[in-house]
């Protein structure tokens, strides 16, 4: 498989330099040459196939020459070594919940799999090859989790001091071993312009190998199209519609996925694209244009995002057709307000517990399925309802217990470097 640049300015790569890359030197992201049809039967064979399987016969298309089977087999195995269960919760409503991962959110589904790549591609180097990322939370402690222990990588993050959640901040400092977490005395702004800033430095750039896990590279883009496989498959056990998927949104990496596993034969009826106020792509699919955004500061903040990197995606894979788009997906945008009235709501009805993000999916699904009577749904429950404690505390009045999976992390002790926000301070310990 190729990966050709969506700016057109760069040469076409294999799955190696795409992932290594995470980005075309000319800006644009990386979009596969043709999207592979799932081999006939697969829909139907779905039910009885091993997670570990399912994963490989969607990615050994996209991955082509690049790793060898036996290797990519084990990666896949390791990328999905926890459930994905399809919990019903209301009539015709099912989430499902894709934070039985080890940082309780989607994003280590991805990240797994991106770090295990890269690992094998960076297996025969001398030098090891440093990731270096800044987090407003959640991402990091998915990258953290996913390059523990993988050998001839070293992973640098950089997060906001005081401003992630205790589980959240445990998830990035409490690792060890090949992880270190630099706590800025700043915000998640002077984390992110500091390791813009070293990828700039070319002097410091030549003395070692470095890397970023960013969040539209390939090998974190494309695994998240096998859990939608399981939601399906769990789905029609239950009844032959193919149903209605609500994704939470916000830079439309996890949504985009889901559509690519659609062309390639994945039977879904329509999928809903649930935004809080940052709703670019919802009026996107009311008026057919696009206009960017400031990001404005909501409940779910994992999806505050003004600018959807994944949309230029989206595009590409409907040939920029917008009434075929149209005819695929609807976007809800959902205030705060809605979203905690939903957490409560579900709470009082069901006993579910959702997090702010499941919530604002939760709500959008039930708008569409009510303008669709004919129709079931599940929404993608996004991360555990702990790792955004004081949003589901305050709408359920009851405390989210901390997950037996998370208390031995949580007694571990905190590991950390204060650094002050200045690009001198980064450098000095990047060159240590
Ligand atoms: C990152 C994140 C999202 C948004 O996913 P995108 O792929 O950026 O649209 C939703 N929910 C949670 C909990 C997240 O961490």
């Amino acid at each position: 498989m190729r990966y050709y640049s969506l700016n057109r300015q760069s040469e076409t790569v294999d799955f190696r330099a795409a992932t290594i890359a995470g980005q075309a030197p000319d800006g644009g992201l990386y979009f596969p040459e043709t999207i592979p049809r799932f081999p006939a039967g697969f829909v139907e064979q779905l039910p009885n196939l091993e997670p570990a399987e399912v994963a490989y016969m969607v990615l050994a298309p996209y991955v082509g020459e690049a790793i060898p089977e036996a290797e990519l087999r084990r990666i896949c195995a390791e990328t999905v070594n926890f459930p994905f269960p399809l919990v019903p919760v209301a009539e015709r409503i099912s989430a499902l919940e894709l934070f039985h991962g080890p940082t309780l959110a989607f994003k280590d589904v991805g990240a797994r799999f991106m770090s295990r790549c890269l690992g094998y591609f960076s297996r025969n180097e001398t030098q090891p090859v440093t990731v270096l990322v800044a987090t407003s939370g959640d991402t990091g402690g998915a990258v953290a989790s996913g390059f523990l222990g993988v050998p001839g990588v070293e992973v640098v993050i950089l997060y906001p001091s005081g401003r992630v959640s205790p589980v959240q901040e445990q998830q990035l400092t409490a690792l060890g071993q090949n992880v270190t977490a630099l706590e800025v005395r700043g915000n998640f702004d002077d984390c992110q312009r500091l390791v813009k800033h070293a990828f700039r430095d070319q002097e410091l750039m030549s003395q070692r190998r470095f890397t970023s896990a960013n969040s539209i590279n390939v090998a974190r883009w494309l695994p998240q199209q096998v859990y939608y496989c399981y939601a399906v498959a769990q789905a029609l056990a239950q009844t032959n519609e193919p149903p209605v998927v609500a994704v939470p949104s916000g830079n439309f990496g996890n949504l985009c996925a889901g559509l690519l596993a659609y062309v390639s034969g994945l039977p879904v009826g329509h999928f809903v694209a649930a935004c809080n106020a940052n709703a670019v792509v919802p009026a996107y699919l009311t008026s057919g244009q696009y206009a960017a955004r400031p990001a404005v500061a909501t409940l779910s903040n994992a999806m505050d995002v003004g600018d959807p990197s994944n949309f230029g995606r989206i595009l590409e894979m409907f040939r920029h057709e917008y009434p075929a788009i149209r005819e695929l997906l609807s976007g809800y945008s959902v205030t705060d307000q809605e979203t905690t009235a939903t957490i409560r709501r579900v709470h009082q009805q069901t006993g579910y517990v959702l997090d702010p993000h499941g919530a604002v999916a939760y709500f959008a699904l039930e708008h569409y399925l009510r303008r669709h009577p004919e129709t079931h749904g599940l929404l993608l429950e996004t991360a555990h309802p702990v790792k955004f404690p004081e949003a589901v505390e305050a709408a359920t009045g009851q405390t989210v217990p901390v997950p037996a999976e998370l208390q031995s992390l949580m007694q571990q002790p905190k590991q950390s470097i204060l650094l002050e926000p200045e690009y001198e301070a980064l450098r000095a310990f990047l060159e240590r």
